[in-house]
């Protein structure tokens, strides 16, 4: 058996490496389990520039300076730049804080853990246990380890995208389209899909047809179909694909339980924005407060209050009520059809840039979410505002939803 080590972190994807980072920097020592932990990452990810940490700006592939939001109703352009990670230098990145300091490697999987008052033990799949003083689960979305407060099941956010080498493509390489939901083939009617297109170079894109939130999850094979009549209308249809991504992402998953042995994070955590599917910018936000507050406790040789404290870092009380607003945001998209859909991103947004990027980034407080909710509410047509009162009531959010709005109003 190794030594004990100060923190043991599961996984080895951006939540784990980035908060892998902040605890190092800080002078512990931790040991980091995940199976295949240097495989390359595959996910095209991407953030709006504004939330991207200084530290960061070397791994930025790209950067458009606006996006374009188009409906049935119309298209807007948005005057906030959208950046794509290379994701190969990012996760290079990362791994460089983990040289720096005292980080162990152990290259398999976490099958169970043990947990004491002054510690735990984490039994690796293929035979060993390593000792530490508190665990971190970065290990994702399915992790088996967190124990969640579970009201409903998941709605998945699936996507089919493809690279595509285009050379002489027409389109604007200072744009790249966030959403354009206008239906384009016959059976686009339900349930919602929209494109999503990143014109990379003058030569290179990168398009997906995503379907925001659904129960159970779009089939693939549908929103391939979509994505190839949308290339078609573009007069892409010809263009050779040169690489593709598959996406599924659960969201909405029930918030941690309070009063855990361990400290979840990032996806394991349901840090995914419940309404958008993001969570890299969330993650690397709240790295370094959870290193803090865990590293500060362990400090003073009181391991359950470190537990304690990394997980009032990670979901501070009025974060985890304004996240079940959030959660109301998207039963209302997983209850949409196509027309309501545009009615509601339409007026969405038209809402101030402040309103909307504070929606989506999820860092809006209790009284300023209350404020844009209401702000959305009025400015939708009444079908909508009638198909979002009916989901409250049935999703027992309409009491939390009232008290938000009224806060949000005075
Ligand atoms: C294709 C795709 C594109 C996405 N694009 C974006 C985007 O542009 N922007 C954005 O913000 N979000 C995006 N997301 C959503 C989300 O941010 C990602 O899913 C992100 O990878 C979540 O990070 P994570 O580190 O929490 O979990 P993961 O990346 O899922 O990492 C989990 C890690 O845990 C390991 N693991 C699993 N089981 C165990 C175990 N038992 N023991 C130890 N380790 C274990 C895994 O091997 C992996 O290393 C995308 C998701 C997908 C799938």
């Amino acid at each position: 058996m190794s030594e004990t080590s100060d923190i043991g972190i599961l996984g080895s994807g951006p939540a784990a490496l980035a908060i892998a980072g902040a605890c190092i920097r800080r002078g512990v020592s931790v040991t980091l389990v995940a199976p295949s932990p240097r495989q390359p990452w595959e996910p095209n990810y991407c953030l709006w520039a504004d939330e991207v940490p200084a530290a960061l700006s070397s791994v930025i592939e790209r950067t458009w300076p606006e996006v374009s939001v188009a409906t049935s109703l119309g298209e807007r352009h948005l005057q906030r730049p959208y950046v794509k990670l290379d994701t190969h230098a990012f996760q290079q990145r990362l791994w460089e804080d983990l040289r720096v300091g005292s980080a162990r490697i152990v290259p398999d999987r976490a099958a169970r853990l043990e947990h004491h008052d002054d510690g735990a033990r984490i039994h690796i799949d293929g035979g060993g246990t390593e000792r530490v003083r508190l665990v971190i689960d970065a290990s994702g979305a399915r992790s088996p380890f967190v124990e969640r407060v579970h009201r409903r099941a998941p709605a998945y956010q699936v996507a089919y995208g493809v690279f595509l080498h285009a050379p002489g493509h027409r389109l604007d390489l200072e744009r790249s389209t966030l959403m354009d939901f206008r239906p384009v083939a016959s059976d686009a009617d339900d349930p919602p899909s929209f494109l999503y297109l990143l014109p990379l170079s003058p030569d290179r894109l990168f398009v997906e047809e995503t379907s925001l939130a659904h129960r159970p999850g779009v089939s693939l094979s549908l929103l391939r179909e979509r994505l190839e009549a949308r290339l078609h209308s573009l007069g892409l249809g010809q263009s050779l694909r040169v690489g593709e991504e598959r996406c599924s992402i659960a969201m909405g998953l029930g918030l941690p339980a309070r009063g855990q042995p361990l400290v979840p994070f990032g996806a394991a955590a349901s840090m995914v924005h419940p309404a958008t599917g993001y969570s890299v910018a969330h993650a690397l936000r709240k790295a370094e407060l959870v290193a803090e507050a865990i590293v500060g406790a362990l400090a003073a040789d009181d391991v359950q209050r470190a537990i304690g404290a990394g997980n009032a870092a990670v979901w501070p009380r009025s974060e985890r009520a304004t996240w079940e607003l959030y959660a109301f945001g998207l039963e209302t998209l997983v209850n949409m059809n196509v027309a309501e859909t545009a009615r509601f991103f339409d007026a969405f947004f038209r809402m101030p840039t402040e309103a909307w990027s504070g929606y989506l980034g999820g860092t809006l407080g209790p009284g300023e979410l209350g404020a844009v909710m209401t702000r959305l509410f009025r400015s939708l047509p009444a079908a909508v505002q009638w198909q979002l009162v009916r989901t409250s009531v049935s999703t027992g959010v309409a009491p939390l939803a009232r008290t938000f709005l009224q806060t949000g109003t005075t």
